[in-house]
């Protein structure tokens, strides 16, 4: 077996899951990850400056001869828990039909091994390196959000008190889009180049309660449902933000007419932009900040009146707003009874800059390894990474799936029978020792 396949089938071994109650999360695993890990990749646990982070958050900084254009290579190693239903043991690396399958296959142990395999192999040929390059493992990606303890976040700050600017950060991420999704002869590979921001908003009503055959004039949960029914009826209005600008603008080679006119000059088409857009939820959602309404919670009985009615509105912020914003349109909108709270909101990040070949380098990398890819554009990501933290340091920060397969299995993220092919993940190690050549040699 060769080596790359040895080393995640052994990380796959471990069920390295993240809990936001960190108690739940076994040191021992996660040790016993890293230590597969060392075993399989014992040049760069030897020649590396190895920092780490809340016990399991691991960065390697490999000094090459310059040290002002770092490349920064980051993944995670936690991953989500499995159901019941699995048809294969999902922490066992088992291999079947060309496939690696196994929690964290695609998201992201195998894009992690990937990057050891291509750094290991560099370290192996003694090629020195012209620039420095950092190896980011993060341990609590999953659940690291709402709490205080990122592993990724740590990283950052980190570097950030040495003074270091990153070059370039790649992370995990990139997307596929279905050609029809913009009316191009291709289909699309995404580099996200940015982020929407992300809260969570409670509106909650307090009231008497009592008997459910006496009810007042209002109960305590219609304010709060008429607050999650108003921001379904009122979505929030589009805008086009410089991420989808580029990735229409790159598209429009690609793009029949009328589209390929749109795409050239989007300011100027935008209202048929926004038509076609909105008709799709996907690209919707590039465009707009989204609230819906997630969760609910009344009385505890059927005929009792709620003392408490509340619902949770799950917010995507779109660049060009804050979450305090989102707070403000929601509080002129909700019921006088309705309070509002958010303990916890991300803000959109800055977008990575495009014009200065940074983003050229690492698009034609993937082209060249998966030559099928003719349409590699950057888009705005509208789930959240690790990545995020990245924009405070860097000015390039990408999250690009090295895995033409996942398209087809993206279905098994964080879902039952998560796999990889593993001919994709042969050509995502190409992809990561072309992007050595390219960045750090
Ligand atoms: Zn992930």
């Amino acid at each position: 077996m060769k080596r790359s396949v040895s080393a995640l089938k052994a990380i796959l071994s471990y069920p390295t899951i993240s809990y936001s109650n960190r108690s739940l999360m076994d040191d021992a695993i996660f040790e016993g990850c890293v230590n597969a890990l060392s075993s399989h990749y014992p040049l760069i646990f030897s020649h590396a400056q190895i920092f780490t982070f809340h016990k399991h958050t691991y960065l390697f900084h490999l000094k090459g001869k310059y040290s002002d254009k770092p490349l920064a290579l980051m993944g995670h190693y936690d991953v989500v828990p499995v159901s019941k239903t699995w048809s294969v043991p999902p922490f066992e690396g088992h291999i079947q039909d060309n496939y690696i399958y196994g929690r964290g296959a695609l998201d992201m142990k195998g894009h992690l091994i990937a990057v050891f395999e291509s750094v290991e192999q560099l370290l192996e040929s003694n090629t020195p390196l012209l620039q420095d390059l950092y190896i980011m493992m993060g341990h609590n990606e999953e659940t690291g959000s709402d709490e205080h303890d990122s592993g990724a976040e740590a990283m950052m700050m980190h570097l950030k008190n040495q003074g270091v600017h990153l070059h370039c950060v790649i992370d995990e991420g990139g997307d596929f889009l279905d050609q029809k999704h913009l009316h191009v002869s291709e289909d699309i590979h995404v580099i996200g180049i940015g982020e929407k921001g992300y809260m969570d908003i409670i509106a909650m009503v307090n009231d008497a309660g009592g008997h459910s055959s006496t009810p007042p004039n209002q109960s305590a949960l219609v304010e709060p449902m008429q607050l999650g029914v108003y921001v379904e009826t009122h979505k929030f209005k589009p805008y086009l933000n410089p991420a989808v600008k580029e990735m229409l603008k790159r598209c429009a080679p690609f793009a029949s007419f009328p589209y390929s006119l749109y795409y050239t000059f989007p300011t100027l088409f935008k209202p048929f932009i926004f038509q076609s857009f909105l008709k799709d939820r996907k690209l919707a959602a590039h465009i707009r900040t989204t609230a819906v309404t997630t969760m609910s919670g009344g009385s505890s009985s059927m005929n009792v009146l709620p003392q408490q009615g509340w619902i949770n509105l799950n917010v995507r912020i779109a660049p060009h707003q804050s979450s305090q914003d989102v707070f403000q349109t929601l509080n002129q909108h909700k019921g006088s009874r309705v309070v509002l709270k958010s303990d916890f909101a991300n803000e959109p990040t800055k977008i990575s800059i495009l014009n200065d070949g940074v983003f050229d380098m690492v698009s034609s990398t993937l082209k060249k390894v998966y030559p099928h890819m003719k349409l590699v554009v950057p888009a705005l990501m509208i789930a959240a990474t690790d990545a995020r933290y990245m924009h405070d340091i860097s000015d390039h920060v990408f999250r690009v799936c090295p895995f033409d397969s996942m398209k087809e299995d993206k279905h098994t993220v964080h879902a039952d029978d998560e796999r990889l092919s593993l001919t994709s993940f042969e050509k995502g190690i190409d992809f990561f020792s072309q992007l050595l050549s390219a960045f750090v040699l």
